[in-house]
């Protein structure tokens, strides 16, 4: 986008926030653009309780994928949440309809399910509790059961299992993230042997096999404080390279290394400045949750927080 024409829809944005009591809120796989005309850059739930910290705003711009915005709506009933794209859908939320959900509980009776909250509001009604990958470890060791039922990420499933020693059954068998699947524990190791120094952070979305390299493991938001705290200057970064950017603003003296500069999650990417100003304009898209499903929801989220 011409420099012009970006000065000139950012200065229009900020004006209609102003005039709406709106905020914008983007995740960290933003475009960059996009991050910089953000209110608040974070993860999924980090924003989400933003949002319910913003009392004056009436409208929140949630500048990401379907799930995180309706959790932003779930647990902010009296504001206006808007996404830009409506298009903007995680192929992982959709591998685990409710029904699914109620077809595992059926199967396994009296067994607690656990969902990600990558998962959409009618799943996360039929769930347990929710956790995200920030704090799945702690939610799975608070249940007072052996066995749970985890889901849509059969990756995070599999690092929980390895770290709390509980027996978990992935919902469905093999939900994944598409973008975290591009990365490769091969590339990794390539580049360990170019940058001889480098740490290693990844998502727990990535494969075992990819999560073995590791020096860290965890979600965007800890993936940026450990980038933060730790000594090293140069960090190898999988997980969606969105979150480079934020990296990189935080930390301009320290050089950040994609795994692979084309883990680009499209759906994420659909939200452009043009959407966001078109969004605040037009008060589009506005998501709505039933009553009865964003109550359920709600309980399961709470519990959540309760632990965490
Ligand atoms: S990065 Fe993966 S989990 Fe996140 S929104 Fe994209 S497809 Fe969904």
């Amino acid at each position: 986008m011409m420099e012009a024409k970006r000065l000139e829809l950012v200065e229009r944005i900020q004006n209609l926030k102003k005039e709406k009591r709106a905020i914008i809120l983007a995740h960290n796989y933003q475009r960059p653009e996009v991050q910089d005309v953000a209110d608040y850059v974070g993860d999924s739930i980090e924003l989400s309780r933003r949002a319910m910290a913003e009392e004056e705003a009436r409208i929140i711009v949630f500048s990401a994928v379907d799930f995180m915005a309706q959790t932003a709506a779930i647990l902010n009933p009296n504001k206006k949440v808007l996404i830009p794209s409506l298009g903007a859908r995680c192929p992982m939320a959709q591998m685990l309809p409710a029904e699914n959900v109620k077809f595992w509980k059926r199967k396994h009776p009296n067994t607690p399910v656990v969902l990600y909250v990558n998962t959409l509001a009618e799943a996360k009604a039929e769930c347990d509790i929710c956790c995200t990958s920030a704090n799945a470890l702690k939610i799975v060791s608070s249940l007072n059961a052996d066995t749970i039922l985890f889901g849509p990420d059969h990756n995070l499933a599999w690092y929980v299992q390895q770290k709390t020693g509980k027996k978990i059954i992935s919902i469905p068998e093999r939900g994944f993230c598409p973008t975290h699947l591009l990365f490769l524990k091969e590339d990794i190791l390539l580049l360990k042997e170019e940058y001889a120094n480098a740490t290693v952070a990844v998502h727990p979305e990535c494969t075992p096999d990819v999560q073995s390299t590791a020096d860290f493991i965890g979600s965007t938001s800890q993936i940026c404080r450990f980038a933060k705290e730790s000594p090293a200057e140069k960090l190898i970064i999988g997980t969606e390279v969105g979150i480079l950017h934020r990296l990189k603003t935080e930390n301009p003296s320290k050089d950040f290394i994609p795994v692979y500069n084309g883990a680009i999650c499209p759906n994420m990417k659909r939200n452009t400045l043009e959407l966001i100003y078109l969004a605040l304009k037009e008060e589009r898209y506005p998501i709505n949750v039933p009553d009865n499903v964003a109550d359920r929801a709600r309980r399961s989220l709470d519990k959540m927080f309760e632990i965490t």
